[in-house]
């Protein structure tokens, strides 16, 4: 056994309680290890060891107020996973479920995704197990108010720079950095996904959903084919998942899903625009539940996920590990072609394997939903242009980078072998191969 592989079973057995992480640092590994394997300087810099311990974990306890005016305690983390090309980097996720197992997962897959955005950003990621759901916005002021006086110490936009993820959108972003403007007098570009009011940028909001779109088309064109009435299954009814679908139908494609915790709305014809903007404005707006959407055209599907019909295309938009062997099985036999990642993670170990062994092509997270983090990039060097640019331009540059990370992923992932490109490969040693640049150019 060599001396990575004796350290990789120590990480393995130290983390057996942490198995998203696990999850996440296996996916990686497969493809890193053999390319590091003939690389001796890699190899004594013990790049890839270090990499698999974050930098630092910041744990800390909030305390609130509801609006009955009792006490209420969550915890809070933040993990510095790695800045070897920039400052941390990487959203906050308000959700009952989370624990550090979580942030370690999400700061882990983020250092690479971010390193594939080109754009100078280390990985990081945090959060709370507070649940915003049924809090009124009194109680998730108070809250952000009160998480914030803690995360304030150890972030900066040189830094640290938070933004949104699951349970943390606009409204949130507005809370947090008014507290951090109070507290520190600085009206720094310590957050991103901030209103454009106040120094945020356009298209930040899309930019996932957008950016998993101009992926999916440059990743069909290679197969000579277009997004054009492309059944698209999605998943999900945040940020993420309505704007690839806004997105979606822009092009041509019928969007026939979207799905919330509870189960599942379908659209046999595809969504029209007139009715995503139904459904957007009654998630961001009134926070409604997809059950009260059901109208004959659209379909509720109580307590299902959206995987058991026939789809050109399935974009998991919702959360990690939403597709489970099974639901894997059931699109295959849907005569599935290609399966874009726009949540972090959403399909298990043996989805994914299931997948890939049928021949569908998986275009994982890490590049596929870059976009997000890409904008928040271009947000702070428009902070620090101390210059908004406008819609067009944005837009212009973020459609770049998703073809950049495309490019890089055919560079890494085509193989001699198959005439199918690994995505997953290609991702994987494209990110790692840019970090572990930087921290070679380090060591000693
Ligand atoms: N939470 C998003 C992600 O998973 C965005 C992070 C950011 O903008 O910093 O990439």
């Amino acid at each position: 056994m060599s001396e990575l592989e004796r350290f990789i079973t120590h990480i393995r057995e130290k983390s057996q309680h942490q198995p998203q992480f696990l999850q996440a640092v296996d996916d990686i590994l497969e493809h890193i290890v053999p390319v590091v394997s003939d690389k001796t300087e890699l190899l004594n810099s013990k790049i890839v060891e270090q990499l698999l311990i974050p930098d630092r974990i910041i744990e800390f306890r909030i305390t609130w107020q509801d609006d009955d005016g009792n006490t209420q305690i969550n915890n809070g983390w933040r993990v510095q996973f790695n800045n070897a090309i920039g400052p941390y980097k990487g959203g906050l996720r308000f959700h009952p479920s989370v624990s550090l197992d979580t942030f370690k997962f999400l700061g882990f897959e983020q250092i690479f995704k971010n390193a594939l955005t080109g754009l100078p950003m280390g990985g990081g990621k945090g959060g709370s197990d507070f649940d915003p759901k049924g809090k009124s916005s009194g109680e998730v002021k108070r809250f952000c108010d009160a998480f914030m006086m803690e995360l304030y110490k150890y972030i900066g936009p040189d830094r640290d720079i938070p933004a949104g993820d699951i349970g943390v959108g606009a409204r949130e972003i507005g809370y947090l950095f008014d507290t951090y403007k109070r507290i520190t007098g600085n009206h720094h570009g310590v957050l991103t996904g901030k209103s454009p009011a106040f120094g945020g940028s356009w298209i930040r909001k899309e930019a996932t959903g957008y950016g998993c779109v101009y992926f999916l088309e440059k990743l069909l064109a290679e197969q000579n084919q277009e997004l054009e009435n492309k059944r698209c299954a999605v998943s999900g009814s945040g940020n993420v998942a309505l704007y690839t679908a806004e997105k979606l139908i822009h092009k041509g494609a019928k969007v026939i899903t979207l799905s919330d915790s509870d189960g599942f709305i379908a659209c046999e014809d595809g969504l029209n625009e007139d009715q995503l903007e139904k459904i957007r404005a009654f998630k961001e707006e009134q926070r409604g539940r997809l059950s009260e959407l059901d109208d004959g055209n659209i379909k509720y599907h109580e307590g299902e996920k959206p995987w058991q019909g026939e789809y050109d295309i399935a974009i998991p938009a919702a959360t990690q590990n939403e597709i489970s062997e099974q639901d894997a099985e059931s699109l295959i036999d849907a005569k599935l072609s290609v399966l874009c990642e726009a949540a972090n993670m959403p399909l298990t170990k043996a989805a994914t394997h299931v997948l890939t062994e049928a021949g569908i092509i998986v275009a994982p997270a890490k590049a596929a939903n870059a976009g997000g983090v890409a904008v928040s990039g271009l947000e702070r060097t428009q902070n620090a242009q101390n210059k908004p640019w406008d819609r067009k331009q944005v837009d212009k540059a973020l459609k770049e980078i998703m073809g950049d990370i495309h490019a890089l992923c055919l560079k890494h992932g085509t193989t001699t072998d198959s005439d199918k490109v690994d995505y997953i490969k290609g991702a994987n040693v494209g990110g790692f191969m840019r970090v572990a640049e930087a921290m070679q150019a380090y060591s000693g």
